[in-house]
């Protein structure tokens, strides 16, 4: 069940955190209060987040009690499974309604052009129709950059000048995305503004001018996240959902970073599924996130 661009993509994460742990799980070492506080210490520097990290302690420390294991071997499958449990698994969306909005937000330099690039490619490669809007009108490299995405994918992408009102981008996509029955529809927003409340009212009102025309969009609203910004990135995420309603989690640049044990504490922290990882700058550099992979990666060996 293992995926090797997965695999590969958390080759930092593994090497920097997890596979200490594998070495520690398999070395059938005593099972003691040192023991368990070497691998607090370990999840803890692997910014697994503190609060996760006590939760995942006190949860193995009973277990081992009520189970009565005695050496560290006998407890490795039970980390694996403990770890897993602190993911969820993301939702199996069927797309019944065309178009089926996507709107990506998130902090400039996250990923979120790029990412959207990757959605794009991956629902073209499913054989379905997408069309993107350039609403990141704040910059005008950010326009010409997902133009130059929407040509690699063969997507058209649907603008106006920089500077103008991105809620008028979005109007002209749904105009275009319902005349022509594409089945997705895939939203660029700006990520930074003059002030953040500039930022949220101008995300508040992009969703309004969706919802105005298709009452039950935006379908998915999704967030994205540099995996690199560890516990930073889950603070981030907490402002961003306190504005705007979120349904699912892009994150992004998994494979530069050793901080992707990040990832186990998005549950405890901020209750949204991550749906969709991202493993590198290319287009086909992202996978569809499943917890039982993922921790099967995270604990590989190597
Ligand atoms: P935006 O400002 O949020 O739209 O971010 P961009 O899409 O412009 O991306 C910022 C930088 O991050 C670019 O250099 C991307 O190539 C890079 N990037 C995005 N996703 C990934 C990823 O999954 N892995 C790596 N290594 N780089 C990524
Ligand atoms: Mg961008």
């Amino acid at each position: 069940m293992s995926n090797e661009s997965v695999d590969k993509g958390l080759t930092k994460t593994r090497r920097g955190v997890f596979s200490r742990i594998t070495r520690m799980m398999t070395a059938k070492r005593k099972i003691d209060e040192d023991l368990l506080e070497e691998l607090e210490e370990i999840l803890i520097s692997g910014d697994v987040g503190v609060d996760t990290t006590l939760h995942l302690i006190d949860h193995i420390r009973k277990r081992v009690k009520k189970e009565g294991y005695e050496t560290s071997d006998e407890m490795y499958a039970i980390i694996r499974q403990e770890v897993q449990d602190l993911l969820i698994a993301p939702p199996h969306q069927e797309i019944s309604e065309k178009p089926f909005v996507m709107l990506v937000v998130g902090v400039n330099g996250t990923g979120k052009t790029t990412s959207i690039a990757k959605l794009g490619y991956h629902y073209k490669q499913l054989g379905k129709s997408v069309l993107l809007a350039a609403a990141d009108t704040f910059r005008a490299a950010a326009i010409e950059q997902l133009d130059l995405w929407g040509e690699r994918i063969g997507c058209e992408v649907i603008k106006h000048q920089s500077g103008s009102d991105p809620a008028a981008v979005v109007f002209d996509a749904i105009q275009a995305a319902k005349a022509r029955q594409t089945d997705y529809l895939i939203i660029d927003t700006a990520g930074r503004l003059h002030t953040k409340v500039n930022l949220m009212n101008e995300l508040q009102k992009i969703r309004r001018v969706i919802e105005r025309q298709i009452p039950d969009a935006p379908h998915e609203v999704v967030l994205v996240l540099d995996a690199g910004n560890g516990q930073n990135a889950i603070s981030q995420a907490k402002q961003f959902i306190e504005s705007v309603q979120t349904d699912t989690i892009f994150l992004t640049k998994l494979d530069g970073t050793a901080k992707g044990g990040a990832v186990l504490s998005i549950k405890q922290k901020l209750g949204i599924p991550v749906k969709y990882i991202g493993v590198g700058e290319k287009m086909d550099d992202m996978e569809l996130f499943d917890p039982q992979s993922f921790v099967q990666s995270l604990f590989l060996k190597e």
